[in-house]
């Protein structure tokens, strides 16, 4: 199972955890962030998860995205067993299957915006010129073509943000994270990047977790969701929002 990568249609499930935790050893105490949380996400569904700061979601989605282990339990993202890859097994993973969209961008400063896009692409042994027009085409698809030779500190911060997604973009992943994407944005440059990854979703048929404070978006965005509470997840439907979930 390890490593295989069957390929997979829609209706087909794409995140499978089962009594996933993940805890922290702090001195003598052990923090328990993730506990025994069970999801399962289809190819093709796009879900959102809601909830208040410090309840794990950054934490889940950090373990979803392959840059962190779960401490116990099973994790299973397109038929690779997360809880059982090695670290170079963990990089492919990252490379081929994920793209991850942060809060605060996460571009390298010294790198211009094709630079930043062309990373994955360099990880991926793609020669020169392959590499330069996909993170064009890349780059024209957030609307950046002009600002490809600009470095971070010269673009805005929702220009900033599209370099980014074209970065999570560049590989053609199955899977988009997305953590708290518009939370360093004012509400104008917002909506216009909720915009951007509403059509992107729709057009690249991705399944997505996208993690937010925000209920519109998450409204907008998402066919399912899932309130985080103290590293347990559960899901509500819009309708039963107001009975239920107090956000
Ligand atoms: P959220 O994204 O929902 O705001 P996080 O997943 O970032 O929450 O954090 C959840 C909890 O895990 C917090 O209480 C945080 O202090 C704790 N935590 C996160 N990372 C670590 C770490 N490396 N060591 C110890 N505790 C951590
Ligand atoms: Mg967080």
């Amino acid at each position: 199972m390890v490593g295989s990568s069957q390929p997979m249609g829609e209706g087909n499930c794409m995140i499978h955890c089962s009594e996933l935790c993940r805890s922290y050893a702090t001195g003598k105490r052990e923090i328990s962030v993730i506990r025994s949380l069970d999801l399962s996400i289809l190819a093709g569904e796009r879900a959102a998860i809601v909830g208040k700061s410090g309840s794990g979601k950054s934490t889940l989605l950090n373990l979803l995205a392959g840059l962190d282990r779960p401490s116990s339990g099973e994790l299973t993202i397109d038929s690779y067993r997360l809880d059982r890859l090695s670290r170079a097994e963990m990089a492919q993973f990252r490379l081929q299957k994920v793209g991850v969209i942060f809060q605060a961008f996460q571009l390298i400063p010294q790198r211009t915006a094709i630079q930043n896009v062309e990373l994955p692409l360099i990880l991926k042994g793609e020669t020169r010129a392959i590499r330069r027009q996909v993170a064009l085409n890349a780059l024209d698809r957030v609307g950046l073509l002009d600002r490809a030779n600009h470095f971070p500190f010269q673009l805005s911060g929702g220009e900033q943000q599209r370099v980014a997604i074209a970065r999570a973009l560049v590989n053609q992943p199955k899977l988009i994270l997305a953590d708290e994407p518009t939370g360093n944005l004012d509400s104008g440059t917002a909506e216009k990047i909720v915009e951007l990854l509403i059509e992107i979703f729709r057009e690249f048929k991705t399944t997505v977790i996208l993690v937010t404070h925000d209920q519109e978006m998450a409204d907008r965005v998402s066919d399912r969701q899932f309130q985080m509470q103290d590293g347990v997840l559960k899901e509500f439907s819009k309708e039963s929002r107001s009975n239920d979930v107090p956000l």
